[in-house]
């Protein structure tokens, strides 16, 4: 999946105001942006197969360390461990956040479960893989991905307020720049190479994260 997860970020400021936006799209995005490092590594594998999905040819053939549900469980208990200690330092005891980004992290996991072919492991990459493939649907996984980020953008919205115009419409501009990114990816051709699909990957999910958290600083 890929802006859905971004829905679930927006949604989540609903939860906890004072959880950065940025944080949230990070932690929502943290296993594809570790997919991306591990392949540009050489750890984890991928190729692509033109037609493997009627959505997308991306055959995500080697992916347990990011992408299994025991690493996604991992993952988050990571995220959980780090927040809470930043916050027993911060003198608070508010577990709220550290649940928060960690419940984040590993709705991750879920989201893909939808639209991913059963290549998603439980364990190892021997394990059983689940994937109810929704990608074979090019309507039906666009359109529930569009509804899952303008769900959450309807909340971040309900739940954050400005009077500036940026903060007033930057981030439902961003939104849609989003969306049109999303459908556009529909009609590009294969990715040329594994390296550069990584790459421009991870930079365009850290740019994500850049715009949000500086967007979302406009909102109170
Ligand atoms: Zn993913």
């Amino acid at each position: 999946m890929f802006i859905g997860h971004y829905g679930v970020a927006l949604a989540a400021k609903k939860v906890d105001k004072n959880i950065s936006l940025g944080l949230l799209f990070f932690a929502t995005q943290f296993v594809d942006i570790l997919f991306f490092v591990l392949i540009l590594m050489g750890i984890e594998r991928m190729s692509i197969v033109p037609g493997i999905t009627a959505a997308n040819p991306l055959d995500f053939t080697y992916y347990p360390y990011s992408h299994s549900l025991t690493a996604s469980l991992l993952w988050a208990g990571l995220f959980f461990v780090v927040f809470k200690i930043t916050s027993s330092i911060s003198g608070s005891r508010n577990n709220r956040i550290a649940l928060v980004v960690a419940a984040i992290v590993l709705s991750h996991f879920f989201l893909d479960v939808i639209v991913h072919r059963p290549d998603l492991p439980l364990f190892g990459d021997d394990s059983y893989k689940l994937g109810l493939g929704l990608w074979n649907y090019v309507i039906s996984s666009s359109l529930i991905e569009i509804l899952i980020l303008v769900a959450g953008l309807w909340l971040y919205l309900k739940s954050t307020k400005s009077i500036t115009f940026g903060g007033k419409y930057g981030m439902i501009i961003f939104a849609v720049f989003l969306i049109m990114m999303q459908m556009a990816s529909l009609f590009m051709p294969p990715p040329p190479d594994i390296r550069g699909f990584a790459t421009f990957g991870l930079v365009y999910q850290l740019m994500v994260v850049g715009v949000v958290s500086w967007l979302d600083r406009k909102r109170g």
